[in-house]
């Protein structure tokens, strides 16, 4: 499924992140930036020991050492990845107040394009940032990343975004949230 938003398109698709060719792909990363399981760990695999290094000079260079926030992004080179860009995000973990999650989950995918429009890339790859181990309610994580996307691209000049959805099931969330966000304009 994909839509024409203010001249960019945004895509959704199922498909391994690893593989998308898109100028940058956004990981799903934990506040450590030192890898994980799901996302985080399959980039970390598929883009080499490198990536890890480059994390923890920005660990020690641009955050003192400390860890990134929820809702902040950093990025990285791609290293072995087809994609130039490894743009890292922390997701809110589930539980707790509502809106205050959704607001976090907002600001993930702002502030990646934010990192994104700052190196000039023209084109993205999403995960569904908080869907997995942070067990964010797809359906309502859907809404926002989708709400949110489009309306960056609705303000701002970008290019392409792809939503890389690892499951067909994942893929009908999506593609049901987005198709009601489309009805209610
Ligand atoms: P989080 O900790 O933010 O919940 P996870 O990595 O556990 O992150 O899960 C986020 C989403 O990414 C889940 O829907 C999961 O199925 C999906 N996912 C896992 N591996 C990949 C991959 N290689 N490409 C795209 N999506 C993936």
């Amino acid at each position: 499924m994909k839509v024409d938003v203010n001249g960019s398109s945004m895509e959704l698709k199922v498909g391994d992140i690893t593989k998308q060719k898109t100028d940058a792909v956004v990981n799903a990363a934990n506040g450590t930036l030192m890898g994980g399981g799901g996302v985080d760990g399959a980039i970390h695999k598929a883009a080499g020991k490198e990536l890890l290094e480059a994390c923890k000079w920005i660990r020690d260079h641009e955050l003192n050492g400390e860890q990134l926030s929820t809702g902040q992004a950093v990025i990285t080179e791609a290293f072995q990845l087809p994609a130039s860009w490894v743009i890292h995000t922390v997701g809110p973990v589930w539980g707790g107040e509502e809106e205050k999650l959704k607001a976090l989950l907002a600001d993930c995918y702002r502030n990646s394009f934010k990192c994104a429009m700052e190196k000039g890339i023209k084109s993205i790859s999403f995960p569904s940032i908080s869907t997995g181990v942070y067990r964010f309610p797809i359906d309502l994580a859907a809404q926002v990343a989708l709400t949110t996307i489009m309306e960056f691209l609705q303000r701002n000049d970008f290019g392409q975004v792809v939503m890389t959805l690892f499951s067909d099931k994942d893929y009908e969330v999506y593609a049901t949230a987005l198709q009601r966000l489309l009805d209610n304009e």
